[in-house]
């Protein structure tokens, strides 16, 4: 058979791989992708949320000050390359549900270097008049939301015309590794780099990790004419997506049988969704991914330290759509040998540091 040499092969087309394809290419190297169809895929169950303030006490996300506009560079540089509008800026409106959490927030607004993402809420007519109201409300700002399903396969079509995207389920043990390299499904490079998300849970290469998953469910439901331009965090997210339909999420679960939606999911969803709306919706969807979470909640990159063919880029956990583009283009550098991986992300603090919480 024909071997064709290439720069780089990524395993695996969700949020991760594409992105680091993405800026690989910049960089004129070739690369080919192989995913399975996006059979366990995160990135098109998510909302692809850009929340640069979270959590009960209302803390900024890890480096989010350099994140988010290296974010938006990069999702409106991706929409420019393939005619695409797939990064929509929205402000999320945060339900409060009683004077503590009112107190925290105008507490929060006050903190230095809060002032850029917390702000009064304005046009809050439609929600009040489609929902059962909260105590009060604040509004997050230079928030977003990326329609990733529309960006992957935007890309993945992109990539196919080139003949540059294979469809199939890679096979660890039919990965042929050499001194020079990787060979498989007739393509060669001297390094492939996983990007499989939580299937990574399965790689014998990198089984030491301190990986995880968090299985998240979501609705899609068709609410008719109610044209929300905010994304509302009540009890769970309501985000739009379009043709009036919404994204309703998500549950969080560590403990799991599989990657399928259940029935408990649907139910606690459709729950929450019966406190929060006076206008009555049609369920038209209900999905369920695996979030690859991390312990320390810090991306997991880095270059096999016994065979150097191999490569890792995973660990996006919750927030693949802020940290992703910084990490990729950051990956890109290290893997060009044109920079130094940074300590925080990389694989090696596996064994050298214990977990530490945002
Ligand atoms: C319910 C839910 C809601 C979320 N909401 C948000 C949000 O609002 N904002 C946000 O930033 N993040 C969100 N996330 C997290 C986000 O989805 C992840 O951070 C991100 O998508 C991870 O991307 P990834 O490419 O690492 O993994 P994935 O998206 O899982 O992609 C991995 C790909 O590799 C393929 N693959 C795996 N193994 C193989 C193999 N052996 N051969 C071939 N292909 C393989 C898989 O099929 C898949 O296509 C959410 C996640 C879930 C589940």
């Amino acid at each position: 058979m024909n071997v064709k040499k290439v720069d780089f092969i990524i395993v695996g087309q969700g949020l991760a791989g594409t992105l680091l394809a993405h800026f690989l290419k910049k960089e004129g190297c070739q690369t080919v992708i192989i995913d399975n169809g996006h059979r366990t895929c995160a990135s098109k169950v998510a909302a692809g949320l850009i929340n640069p303030v979270t959590g009960r006490r209302l803390v900024k996300s890890w480096m989010i000050d350099e994140l988010l506009p290296f974010a938006r560079q990069t999702y409106r540089e991706i929409e420019q390359h393939l005619g695409i509008f797939c990064y929509h800026e929205r402000p999320i409106l945060r339900a409060l549900f009683n004077h503590r959490e009112e107190n925290d927030w105008l507490a929060r607004t006050a903190h230095p270097g809060y002032e850029a993402y917390l702000g009064e809420p304005e046009n809050l007519e439609r929600i009040l008049r489609d929902t059962e109201p909260a105590f009060a409300y604040g509004e997050l700002k230079q928030t977003g939301q990326v329609d990733l399903p529309l960006l992957l396969d935007s890309y993945a079509a992109h990539w196919q015309a080139q003949g540059k995207y294979l469809l199939q389920e890679v096979i660890y043990s039919d990965l042929v590794i050499t001194p020079a390299g990787v060979t498989y499904a007739g393509f060669t490079a001297p390094q492939l780099v996983f990007c499989e998300g939580a299937g990574a849970l399965q790689n014998p290469y990198f089984k030491n990790l301190p990986s995880g998953g968090a299985k998240g469910e979501v609705l899609i439901v068709h609410i008719p004419k109610i044209d929300w331009q905010q994304i509302l965090k009540h009890r769970v997210f309501i985000a739009p997506l379009g043709d009036d339909l919404y994204w309703v999420g998500a549950t969080y679960n560590w403990k799991y049988a599989n990657d399928q939606p259940t029935a408990e999911g649907a139910t606690y969803l459709q729950e929450r969704l019966a406190d929060i709306l006076r206008v009555p919706y049609t369920l038209v969807g209900h999905r369920a991914g695996i979030r690859p979470t991390v312990k320390d909640r810090r991306p997991l990159i880095g270059i096999h330290p016994e065979i150097p063919a191999l490569a890792i880029f995973n660990g996006l956990g919750t927030k693949g759509a802020s940290l992703g583009p910084f990490w990729a283009y950051h990956f890109g550098q290290v893997l060009l040998q044109k920079g130094n991986l940074d300590p925080a992300v990389s694989i090696a603090r596996a064994v050298t540091t214990s977990a530490e919480e945002d």
